[in-house]
């Protein structure tokens, strides 16, 4: 079911909405880095109707699994993110001098006079929820470069990486004659 509200039904009171988004929608869209953990993200919204400017905020969560960046550990990111939008008439953000306020703000944009569909924008506040590159911990210390052990859990006894490149092993490798 997408998320929308008619226009004709919102007014001063306000209109409060719960409604669901397909995570694996929105883990989709946010490349290969996510999967969905539960079917769906929760939202919860309120919209009120000034004039013929509708104002929209709430709150969209959801669970999203990913592989560490670092350890390539299986994790999962919750979140919970708090929303809010401005809806003009049809027209008015060209209008330009009633809605200056409004020009250039990305959180407002025009609605058709009938119905306000909000999948789109909720689904790019949870993508701007999801970091580029996941972590399991801030403090993860990933994998050794050389033996892959997992250095969250033990440690190894390779030689740190600056003495095991190239340019060391020759070094180690010259003989004195
Ligand atoms: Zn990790
Ligand atoms: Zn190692």
């Amino acid at each position: 079911m997408p998320i929308s509200l008619p226009i004709a039904d919102l007014g001063s009171t306000p209109t409060l909405l719960n409604g669901k988004l397909s995570t694996a929608w929105c883990a989709e869209r946010a490349g290969d880095v996510y999967r969905a953990v539960g079917p769906t993200m929760e939202v919860a919204l309120e919209a009120v109707k000034a004039a013929e400017v509708v104002e929209v905020k709430g709150h969209i969560r959801g669970s999203f699994g990913f592989d560490c960046s670092r350890c390539a550990e299986p994790a999962v990111l919750h979140i919970d993110e708090a929303f809010g939008h401005h809806f003009v008439g049809p027209g008015q953000l060209d209008a330009g001098e009633e809605v200056d306020e409004f020009d250039a703000d990305p959180d407002v944009s025009e609605h058709d006079g009938v119905r306000i569909e909000l999948d789109d924008l909720l689904v790019e506040v949870a993508l701007l929820a999801l970091p580029a590159v996941p972590l399991c911990d801030p403090d993860c210390k990933g994998l050794c470069p050389q033996c892959g052990t997992n250095l969250n859990r033990e440690t190894c006894g390779c030689q740190p990486a600056s003495l095991a490149s190239p340019t060391w092993a020759a070094l180690r490798d010259f003989k004195v004659n």
